[in-house]
């Protein structure tokens, strides 16, 4: 608790030092007292500083720049500075500010599984390190079942893209990413999947994520994205809780009344292209004739869904 605090006004004390501390216009209500910033805090602050220090270069005077904001212009900022630019620009200039005191990391409500399109996990691995690449996922696991996390599972990484499920369309913001070392069209081996059900089991128990929140990316990116590829074995996922599968034993004929497109709808995919939504749903469910249309077994087992999980 004490360490977040002293961090939140390390940020303060690091981005007021840029230089636009003049032109917040807001004060803040309840000033903190260096009597309150313990030792470590000032180490921390320290560091920072000689960090920002050897690392920023001014390229031009801020206030050569008309109507610019007075921010030195950074010359390659490194990816924790970013991320404090990104904090400073969460403080709205326009109020007041007064600390509270409870909070806590935002966490992840979904998990998106990704295949990679990829020969290894060391190629993926340096496709997320590339910095043209500007692509990232929490997780990759290789084919030998090896689990290599790349991001803290707080941070928001970039792997979801364009996409939408239900009415969130900022994905990357909610969920995390998992990457399967895959080409695209190979099935996955046994060993994958296993460290692929331990690891979602962590997850889920951890962060609370609801069952129905366990996707794919082509489910929530349909027209661009077609992974995991139609061998992912979704049924394996959802016996274990993760995902959501039909009962195959026995598909009730839907009643006349219902509508394909509504429950699609209802269980998140965009329709704003109806085939590519429903070739996103039956590479998942249906595995055979991956197309944009629905046979009446289709229309059962997605009754088959509806009725049971939404
Ligand atoms: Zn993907």
């Amino acid at each position: 608790m004490m360490k977040w605090g002293g961090l939140g006004l390390l940020l303060i004390t690091v981005l007021c030092a840029c230089g636009s501390k003049k032109d917040l216009k807001q004060k803040p209500l309840i000033a903190a007292t260096e009597s309150k910033v313990d030792s470590l805090t000032q180490v921390i602050k320290e560091s920072a500083k000689s960090v920002r220090e050897s690392t920023t270069t001014l390229l031009v005077s801020a206030d050569t720049l008309p109507n610019f904001p007075s921010i030195p212009v950074i010359k390659e900022l490194t990816p924790e500075e970013k991320l404090m630019e990104q904090r400073r620009a969460g403080v709205n200039k326009n109020t007041d500010w007064a600390n509270a005191i409870h909070y806590d990391n935002r966490k992840p409500n979904y998990v998106i599984i990704h295949h990679t399109s990829q020969n290894s996990t060391a190629q993926t691995v340096r496709t997320f390190q590339l910095a043209h690449t500007k692509v990232s996922s929490h997780y990759v696991i290789g084919r030998d079942g090896q689990v290599i996390q790349m991001l803290n599972d707080y941070d928001r990484a970039w792997h979801a893209g364009k996409s939408k499920w239900g009415t969130i369309t900022d994905m990357n913001s909610v969920s995390l990413g998992i990457e399967l070392d895959n080409n695209g069209r190979e099935p996955f081996p046994e060993t994958q999947i296993n460290s692929l059900l331990v690891l979602l089991d962590t997850l889920k128990s951890k962060y609370l994520i609801p069952q129905l929140n366990f996707i794919g990316h082509a489910d929530i990116a349909p027209t661009r994205k077609d992974d995991p590829n139609v061998n992912f074995p979704w049924k394996i996922l959802a016996e274990k809780g993760f995902g959501v599968w039909y009962n195959e034993d026995f598909l009730p004929e839907p009643p006349t009344a219902f509508n394909p497109t509504d429950a699609l709808k209802i269980i998140g995919y965009d329709m704003s292209n109806p085939e590519a939504a429903i070739r996103a749903f039956k590479r998942k469910f249906i595995r055979t004739e991956v197309n944009g249309v629905l046979t009446a077994r289709d229309r059962a087992v997605l009754y088959d869904l509806y009725r049971k999980y939404y």
